[in-house]
């Protein structure tokens, strides 16, 4: 599959409570062709996340309602394929580390660039 197949008509899911982010990354993603969603809670990310929606969470984690560790880990007790990336400004070697081990597919420290992003999602996405 070409990179321009891989994104139409995927469904994206964004968690992501600081709203200027979260606009920023639902216009890079329309821009590629997926269809997104965003939820600016943990609870409400969750609850999206299960529904089974979506082809690809990009999850903040430090959120208001349920932090996105915990996200991570009960989208995991439920569904151990949805490709998960956490995206945050927490970027030391254990919350990666943490993030790793509670499911995530990757894990990209803020501030990140657009072209970056894009090619984590397209990665993990051809192997899932
Ligand atoms: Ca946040």
């Amino acid at each position: 599959m070409t990179e321009q197949q891989h994104a139409v008509n995927l469904n994206v899911l964004i968690v992501e409570d600081e709203i200027a982010i979260a606009e920023g990354l639902v216009d890079v993603c329309e821009l590629k062709g997926y269809h997104v969603k965003h939820a600016a809670d943990g609870i409400t990310g969750l609850a999206e996340a299960l529904s089974g929606k979506y082809g690809l969470v990009l999850l903040d984690l430090m959120l208001p309602g349920m932090d996105g560790f915990t996200v991570c880990d009960k989208i995991r007790e439920k569904d151990k394929d949805l490709p998960i990336i956490i995206l945050s400004a927490k970027n030391s070697d254990k919350d990666i580390i943490d993030g790793l081990k509670y499911g995530a597919d990757d894990y990209i420290p803020k501030p990140f660039s657009v072209p970056m992003l894009l090619a984590r999602m397209d990665a993990v996405l051809r192997r899932s």
